[in-house]
């Protein structure tokens, strides 16, 4: 990596990180194999009316016998690996499972799932997310997909065709992290984008940086003159919450409204009247 004609010492550090990120990757994809994960769910709030317009599959490696692992700490490997595509598959199936499960269960949520950007390389992602809605039955209108601008830039057509036909099958498309990317606004008016999730590093620096409360206010006003939802993502405190509802935000996540939990939990939070959710809007005929 320094440069050809050289040579250096393969020393213990190097060897040490090098077995370290071998033996990462074998237990990593072994538990792709047998499928040791488990996806948390975060609400997404409606500010207007508090209730939970959608929640965010997170996902997280469960070891037997260990902590959850969080992605920071295997995505990356997942990535350079190629291991990403399976358990894509694997997040995807299980969301729209969920999702569809719910649904049945008079809990309809719809569910954003991340896609990693490498995806978009080698992979025809209209054909992995149209496999989990078929074999789940969702509703598509109940699936979301998240992805970053530096996902949408790397393989632009690709990327754009395939998003247009799964947004012509209902489903919904996010850009996830906006503002922190190569953000290349043309995509906004080219793709079939219906949220813009504003990062949470902007958020957490509502009370300090006059500069970040300027790029969440061009935010608002970019989606809500291009016909774009806007979401601020990482809302821990109250007085981040009071200053996007001046700014006219409507939608909002993050620890302040619930941290991301097993369906279980989020099923008890919804029974306890924690979490509330829209009430149904009767149809024409009035059988709703
Ligand atoms: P992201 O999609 O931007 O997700 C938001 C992250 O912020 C999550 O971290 C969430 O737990 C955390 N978060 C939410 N609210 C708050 C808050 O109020 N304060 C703070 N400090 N953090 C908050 P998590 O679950 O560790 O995920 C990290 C990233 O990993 C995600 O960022 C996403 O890019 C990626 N990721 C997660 N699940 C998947 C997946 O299934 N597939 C892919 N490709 N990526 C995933
Ligand atoms: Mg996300
Ligand atoms: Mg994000
Ligand atoms: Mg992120």
């Amino acid at each position: 990596n320094e440069g050809r004609c050289r040579y250096a010492f393969f020393d213990a550090a190097m060897e040490q990180a090098f077995f370290a990120a071998t033996e990462l990757e074998q237990a990593l994809r072994s538990a792709v194999g047998k499928e040791e994960f488990v996806l948390h769910y975060q609400p997404e709030i409606d500010l207007r009316s508090g209730t939970v317009v959608g929640v965010e599959a997170l996902i997280r490696w469960a070891r037997p016998g260990d902590e959850l692992i969080y992605p920071g700490r295997f995505l990356p490997l997942a990535e350079e690996t190629g291991l990403i595509v399976p358990m894509t598959v694997w997040t995807l199936r299980e969301a729209c499972r969920q999702a569809a499960l719910w649904k049945r269960d008079g809990m309809p949520l719809r569910v954003a799932v991340n896609l990693s950007g490498v995806l978009f390389r080698e992979n025809d992602v209209y054909q992995l997310v149209v496999d989990a809605i078929m074999e789940t039955g969702l509703d598509p209108a109940f699936l979301e997909l998240e992805l970053t601008e530096t996902a949408l830039i790397e393989n632009p057509e690709a990327a754009s065709r395939q998003l247009t036909s799964l947004q012509q099958m209902g489903v919904s498309i996010t850009i996830d992290d906006f503002g922190t990317g190569y953000a290349s606004l043309i995509y906004l008016t080219r793709l079939p984008i219906r949220r813009l999730k504003i990062d949470s590093a902007f958020i957490q620096e509502i009370d300090s940086s006059s500069g970040s409360r300027t790029i969440i206010k061009a935010i608002l006003a970019l989606g809500e003159n291009l016909g774009i939802k806007v979401i601020a993502e990482g809302i821990e405190r109250e007085d981040q919450l009071r200053w996007l509802e001046d700014q006219n935000c409507q939608e909002a996540q993050g620890f302040y409204f619930g941290r991301p939990v097993s369906p279980a939990r989020l099923r008890a939070a919804i029974e306890s009247g924690s979490l509330v959710l829209p009430t149904p809007v009767p149809d024409a005929t009035g059988s709703a």
